[in-house]
């Protein structure tokens, strides 16, 4: 997918007019909550150039009586590449940068340096100016904004990646997920990240927000997503026990279509049938969730 610098404000669909949606292209949605006390970004996007727009977006909102805050739910590059607007020597926005001790030792260790020189070479455009910039303030726990009218809780919600927090609005009943819920379901990127990330979802859903945003899904999924995404992965752990118990020891082939077919657990057969789930990238339907086939598998072999 190439990556665009354009950031475009979306129309209010009947959330809180304090929470602001920003969409980058088709990859990613960062937000910006307008509370008394603060502006607050949510994320910053894959660059300066896209963090540049939030603030430009926030900007009428930064008067004399709210102070810029950024959060970064993840260190990954379509959420916190924007990071060196706000914290370098010579940043033009300097404020803090809220994230995980994880998040941070990502972006401080580079973790995604390979991943940065590669796009530097093949979209230099887009990301040639980009700088790893870690979060400035960290924290291990829950911590809360009082924002004065409205408080963010940052609940950590590991899975999708270990360092990844999601953000709940108590006075408006509204989530910011982040990543721990998409469409059409949040890929854990290890076999720990597995059964850590349902635990997220699930924490999540017991919240019973009634708004609920997602950095990738449409702006009106709402909560029945977060089930959506639970109802599959235990639709995948149920197809799974099944294949285990039938065949203990089976040789799993590398293939992954060979993979689904030999677990009987087709993407169609455990998402909803609407047409949103059917026009999902050919990814998710294939390598994607073959893979989280294979997690599954190996953790299921584990727990014995
Ligand atoms: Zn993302």
């Amino acid at each position: 997918m190439p990556h665009t610098n354009e950031l475009v404000l979306l129309p209010n669909h009947g959330w809180d007019e304090r929470i602001l949606i920003c969409r980058n292209g088709e990859l990613v949605q960062t937000f910006i909550v307008v509370t008394q006390r603060y502006v607050v970004l949510v994320d910053t996007g894959i660059n300066p150039a896209t963090a540049q727009q939030m603030v430009d977006y926030a900007r009428p909102a930064l008067d004399a009586r709210r102070v810029l805050l950024v959060i970064n739910t993840h260190a990954d590059y379509d959420h916190a590449w924007g990071n060196q607007l706000f914290a370098d020597p010579d940043a033009p926005f300097p404020a803090p940068i809220l994230g995980s001790r994880r998040c941070a030792d990502r972006l401080r260790m580079r973790e995604e340096g390979p991943l940065l020189e590669e796009l530097q070479r093949t979209e230099p455009t887009i990301f040639g100016h980009v700088r790893l910039t870690p979060p400035t303030l960290w924290f291990d726990d829950e911590v809360c904004i009082d924002g004065g009218d409205l408080t963010l809780h940052l609940i950590p919600t590991p899975g999708h990646t270990d360092d990844h927090l999601s953000i709940y609005i108590p006075e408006i009943a509204t989530l910011l997920a982040g990543d721990a819920a998409e469409l059409p379901y949040p890929a854990a990127r290890t076999t720990a990240g597995l059964p850590a990330m349902r635990a997220s979802l699930a924490t999540l859903a017991a919240l019973n927000a009634r708004t609920v945003l997602y950095c990738h899904a449409p702006v009106d999924a709402g909560p029945q997503l977060l089930h959506d995404n639970l109802a599959y992965f235990n639709a995948l752990e149920r197809a799974c026990r099944a294949f285990l118990e039938k065949s203990p020891g089976a040789e799993l082939p590398t293939d992954d279509a060979a993979l689904i077919r030999l677990i009987g657990c087709d993407y169609a057969d455990v998402t909803p049938h609407s047409s949103l789930w059917r026009e999902v990238n050919a990814h998710y339907r294939t390598t994607g969730h073959a893979e989280q086939l294979r997690m599954m598998i190996t953790w299921l072999q584990a727990q014995d």
